[in-house]
């Protein structure tokens, strides 16, 4: 973190500007350690360009702020009978004119009273500062992140023995939920996501009632937090007997699709690149227009985060970027097929950190 943090100040320093003010959770997480669970009261972190970090924190989250934080943290803590201001001019105490805020977190309230304690001092966007010095994974992160696809390739495995004619949907997404939490994760990532029938091509489909009959496809779109880092994988099934000619015509294709997507995820190709080698071979077996989605996102602390991996994203990919690669089929009426993996780029081949075998048979 200490490491983060000097990386953070130096961007801080080479972008022109004094502080920045951060809300966004996952940045607050990824700076000082602390990982508030998102309410109505304010928690903020200061980063000043130089010295120590200044966080603050409702008197009820002090003492875990306190053990979270690194020991020189400036705690500004404030009660519900004071309101935040107070606590917050003081932590945004210095000569600053530049000021960062996350335009896309920081409410319009809490901007005005930052405003009201900075008179004269220009905020600008820093939201994509952040997200840049985050897109690089550091060995710490990168093993949570491995941690947390252990425990879903865990789950998926488990999970599979519940696939079975007569199921629901949201029984199985209960279940997802249930395992995720047996097999040492902290919480699911997102909404477990199963999808029988017709309904598997729908690409944001959500369970319900539905239940699963025999030889639908089922696809089970799931992800476990692991500390703060998320797992997201998708597998697709076929319930209760064998997949039929057309079922398993699909499936060859995508997973031929997304091994070529995982194999060009490789530093220094950009996400278009990546998006184009799994697109490409959909399109050669005649299903691109049944793939109306991007290719993958970048994957950390927030399941959805940089990189995009889409047609239209000419950035290089950098050494330690994590990414998903989730190709997929819809077939309207009919159903979908969809495999998503999270992998680590690298200068070589990429670290797949997800391992459940992809097959069609639960
Ligand atoms: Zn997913
Ligand atoms: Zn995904």
């Amino acid at each position: 973190v200490t490491d983060r943090r000097e990386r953070v100040q130096e961007a801080v320093r080479a972008a022109g500007l004094d502080a920045l003010l951060l809300v966004a959770p996952p940045n607050l997480a990824y700076l000082c350690g602390f990982r508030p669970s998102p309410y109505e009261r304010l928690v903020a972190l200061v980063v000043p360009a130089e010295g120590t970090l200044r966080l603050v924190v409702p008197s009820l989250e002090e003492e875990a702020s306190r053990t979270a934080t690194p020991d020189d943290t400036e705690l500004h803590v404030w009660r519900d009978d004071e309101g935040p201001a107070g606590a917050l001019a003081g932590a945004l105490a210095g000569a600053w004119g530049q000021v960062g805020i996350e335009k896309a977190h920081l409410s319009v309230a809490y901007h005005e009273l930052a405003a009201a304690a900075r008179p004269g001092a220009d905020f600008s966007d820093c939201g994509p500062l952040v997200a840049g010095l985050r897109l690089v994974k550091d060995d710490e992160e990168v093993a949570q992140l491995r941690r947390a696809g252990e425990v879903i390739d865990r789950v998926v495995a488990r999970l599979a023995a519940e696939i079975v004619p007569g199921a629901s949907e949201s029984e199985l997404g209960d279940a997802a939920r249930r395992l995720i939490r047996e097999e040492g994760g902290d919480a699911p990532a997102f909404p477990p996501t199963v999808l029988t029938g017709a309904k598997s091509a729908l690409p944001h489909g959500s369970p319900d009632g539905t239940r699963v009959a025999e030889g639908d496809l089922v696809i089970v779109d799931i992800g476990a937090s692991v500390e703060g880092y998320c797992s997201d994988i998708t597998r697709t099934f076929v319930a209760g007997r064998g997949p039929d000619g057309l079922q398993s015509e699909l499936f060859e294709a995508v997973r031929e699709a997304q091994a070529a997507g995982v194999a060009a995820a490789v530093a220094g190709a950009t996400g278009a690149d990546v998006d184009r080698a799994a697109r490409s071979v959909l399109e050669a077996a005649g299903y691109g227009e049944l793939f109306v989605h991007r290719t993958g996102h970048g994957l950390g602390l927030e399941v959805h985060e940089e990189p995009s991996l889409h047609g239209a994203n000419e950035d290089p990919l950098p050494d330690g970027a994590v990414v998903t690669v989730e190709p997929g089929v819809y077939v309207p009426g009919y159903g979908g097929i969809r495999i998503e993996d999270d992998v680590v780029v690298r200068a070589g081949a990429p670290e797949v950190l997800t391992r459940a075998p992809i097959q069609l048979a639960p």
